[in-house]
């Protein structure tokens, strides 16, 4: 998974943004809600109120209907309002209550209206009803019944000088069935009751309507009601303060959806931050993965796989975009780690690491691939230059001495380029493949070099391979053969021991020479199996050979092979060969990269008895300083000193000198390659111990030798005089 670019654009998109429209939403409908319920609350309660004060008007003209009930239909009634009218009867019975809170004024009217009587706060009126209820009053008589035994009242209400009012009109009928009015029609008696302020607020007391007042029948508005007399005409209207309980409740519950979104929102904006941290984490632990995955931990640089990437990138190459990858391998690093431990070749290896990285600068990608292995990748134009020019000054680079912690490390490095413009259609892992070939040519070609990858040597390494396959499979089925060359005394001539020398098996068509197949065995890893072969072979012949020593070849990389001394002891007790009869050759390149762990293995090869030559003497460095360095049994004169003893003083004074150290160190020597009984003469009056070579015999099986040890062994080209000077005037120079 990539790591987005810019993750606070993504955070705001996937998570800011929803959760505030989200936020903003349920903030709409909450308060959308409300509107809702505030306003059908305040519907409800103003219908509420408006049948409550309807209510509260009917009941007033119910409560006057009950008053004037009582009033007219009564026997004493009926007695004193027909006839004469008894003023003192009138004031005292209905005329006193006019000055009380029951009503304000009372009349008695005929049927058709004209005036009995009538009182108003207390006082008689000379006036008629007709003057205070005006229009109403014919249209209540002719709402009365006409008979003189139907009781029954009429209320409504009317506007009067006094304002608006109630009004209550009943026939004054007696009760009882006997009694009988002395009118065809029964005089009519009306109570008065005007609505006062005093009155409508005692009414919005009672049925708890706040505000109740008259108003002008025209007003408007929700809290406003038409009054109307029984008729259905609008006589006034009232209003009352409206509560409008669904805004308090709004208001409260308002407050409580703002805090509880505000609230809900702090939760969110808390989950987002918390979210959003997290997130940064995870980010951050992505990061470092996608680091660790693609960065050597030691010294911080790209990895292979960071490489592999890169080189697949800048794939395919061109002749205007061509690429160079370089393979560096530290030379020697095995040593330093060996010698002075991990801690030191880790700082050693940063150090490299950060010199490097200051050559390749911006011109290259500088990698590690591992262990003491670096690459290099150069893209663009002048690729192919600079990367020559970069492997030089790396060269030097490494070269110098490094101080880690007052040691002093020394490494150089072997380096391998290749190439690819395109011309040849190659893939990735085909330019890592020949990067690495052109670095193991630099390896081969003795270290500390530059090598551009070749196809010749390629193809050479495929084949080597090849051999090392073959050869792998002949050691595996015990294939491999071993001939033997006898090493004679110098002066008796008589065979002493024999030189084990591994041979390619004769049944197969390839037939490689040792000089062809060991170096391969070496580098691909066989060596140490056919060592074991090899020494396996040589013990169990020699085992059936009285006396004789057997010399066999050990190579360096068995050397190190920890476990090589007792590997050795194992098998030479298997075959039943005495140690003190076994002989290992040794070379100077083991001592000289190895020298500690050389000594080792020489001291204790000695100390069970098994002797240690130093083969090839004359060659390479051939420093008698080794000599007395390592404690070695014999040293073996190499082939080139004794061909050329013969023609060369220099080399003469060499071998004498060496002879001299040797036998000082009591050493034996051993003169190889003596192709001719001058040779033969010259290497024994040298001091030479033993001789060797086809002058005394080529390698040859096991049979042979043990034919030509049957025989006597003894006596082999015994020396003469005459074949000395024979042998002098064939011999050739020989090419080396
Ligand atoms: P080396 O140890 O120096 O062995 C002597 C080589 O010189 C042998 O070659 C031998 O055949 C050759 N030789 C002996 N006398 C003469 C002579 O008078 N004239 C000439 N021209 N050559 C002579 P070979 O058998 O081809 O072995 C070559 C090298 O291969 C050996 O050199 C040794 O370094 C290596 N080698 C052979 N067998 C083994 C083995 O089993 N293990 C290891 N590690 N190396 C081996
Ligand atoms: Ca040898
Ligand atoms: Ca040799």
């Amino acid at each position: 998974m990539r790591f987005p670019r810019r993750p606070g654009l993504k955070f705001v998109l996937l998570i800011v943004l929803p959760f505030t429209l989200a936020a903003l939403g349920i903030l709409w409908t909450t308060f959308d809600m409300l509107d809702g319920i505030s306003t059908g609350a305040n519907t409800q309660d103003n219908k509420h109120t408006r049948q409550v004060v309807s209510s509260a008007f009917k009941s007033a003209e119910q409560r006057l209907y009950s008053i004037l009930t009582d009033n007219a239909h009564w026997d004493d009634a009926a007695r004193n309002s027909y006839g004469p009218i008894d003023d003192q009867w009138m004031y005292d019975t209905w005329g006193v209550g006019t000055e009380d809170v029951n009503y304000d004024a009372m009349f008695i009217v005929e049927k058709d209206g004209r005036p009995v009587t009538a009182y108003r706060e207390g006082q008689k009126l000379d006036t008629g009803a007709t003057d205070y209820i005006g229009a109403a009053l014919p249209r209540v008589l002719a709402d009365l019944p006409g008979d003189s035994t139907t009781f029954e009242v009429v209320t409504t209400l009317v506007n009067t000088p006094d304002g608006l009012a109630v009004l209550a009109a009943g026939p004054i009928l007696p009760t009882s069935e006997d009694m009988t009015i002395p009118l065809p029609q029964p005089r009519v008696l009306m109570y008065v009751q005007v609505l006062t302020p005093e009155i409508l607020a005692d009414m919005g007391a009672q049925y708890i309507v706040e505000g109740l007042a008259l108003a002008a029948v025209e007003s408007t508005g929700v809290s406003h009601l038409v009054l109307r007399d029984r008729w259905g005409g609008a006589v006034a209207g009232v209003t009352w303060l409206d509560h409008r309980p669904g805004d308090a409740a709004r208001r409260s519950y308002g407050t409580g959806a703002f805090v509880t979104l505000f609230a809900l929102l702090g939760v969110m904006v808390l989950i987002s931050v918390i979210h959003f941290r997290v997130m940064q984490q995870l980010a951050a632990r992505e990061r470092s993965a996608v680091f660790a995955a693609r960065h050597d931990s030691l010294s911080g640089l790209p990895n292979r796989q960071a490489i592999a990437e890169k080189i697949a990138d800048a794939m395919p190459p061109s002749r205007a975009n061509p690429i160079a990858l370089m393979y560096i391998d530290l030379d020697g690093f095995k040593n330093v780690n060996d010698t002075y431990g991990h801690e030191t070749g880790d700082k050693l290896i940063c150090a490299i690491a950060a010199g490097f990285l200051g050559i390749a600068g911006d011109q290259g990608i500088l990698a590690r691939l591992g262990g003491d292995e670096f690459a290099v990748l150069i893209a663009g134009g002048n690729s192919a230059k600079t990367a020559v020019a970069m492997a030089g000054e790396m060269l030097v680079f490494v070269n110098r001495p490094f101080n880690i912690d007052g040691r002093i490390a020394l490494v150089g490095a072997s380096i391998g380029i290749v190439l690819a413009d395109g011309e040849e259609e190659l893939e990735a892992s085909e330019i890592m493949r020949r990067a690495d070939v052109a670095m193991y040519n630099s390896k081969d070609q003795g270290r500390n070099r530059c090598c551009l990858f070749d196809k010749e040597l390629d193809t050479q390494r495929i084949n080597d391979i090849m051999i090392a396959n073959e050869l792998r499979e002949h050691v595996r089925q015990g294939k491999i053969e071993v001939a033997y060359q006898p090493i004679v005394d110098s002066r008796t001539r008589t065979v002493i021991g024999v030189e084990a020398l591994a041979r390619w098996p004769k049944a197969d068509s390839r037939q490689l020479p040792p000089e062809k197949f060991i170096p391969i065995a070496e580098e691909q890893g066989v060596i140490n199996a056919l060592g074991e072969s090899v020494l396996a072979i040589a013990c169990r012949d020699a085992a059936q050979w009285q006396d004789i020593r057997v010399s066999i070849n050990v190579s360096p990389v068995q050397l190190n092979n920890p476990d090589f001394v007792r590997d050795v002891q194992r098998i030479a007790a298997q075959c039943g060969l005495p140690l003190k009869r076994l002989e290992l050759e040794l070379t100077e390149s083991f001592l000289i990269h190895n020298p500690g762990r050389a000594k080792a293995v020489i001291d204790e090869l000695r100390t069970c008895g098994i002797s240690v030559s130093l083969d090839d003497f004359g060659t390479g460095f051939s420093s008698v300083g080794y000599l007395r360095q390592f404690a070695f049994d014999k040293v073996k004169l190499d082939r080139s000193l004794t061909n050329s003893i013969a023609r060369d003083a220099a080399t003469q004074r060499v071998v004498q000198g060496t002879v001299l150290i040797a036998t000082g160190l009591s050493l034996r020597i051993t003169a190889e390659g003596i192709e001719s009984e001058e040779e033969a003469q010259l290497l024994r009056l040298s001091g030479c111990n033993q001789l060797q070579g086809f002058y005394f015999g080529k390698p040859q099986s096991s049979h042979r030798i043990t034919s030509l040890l049957a025989a006597g062994g003894e006596h082999i080209k015994p020396a003469s005089r005459r074949a000395a000077g024979r042998d002098r005037a064939r011999r050739q120079p020989r090419p080396r």
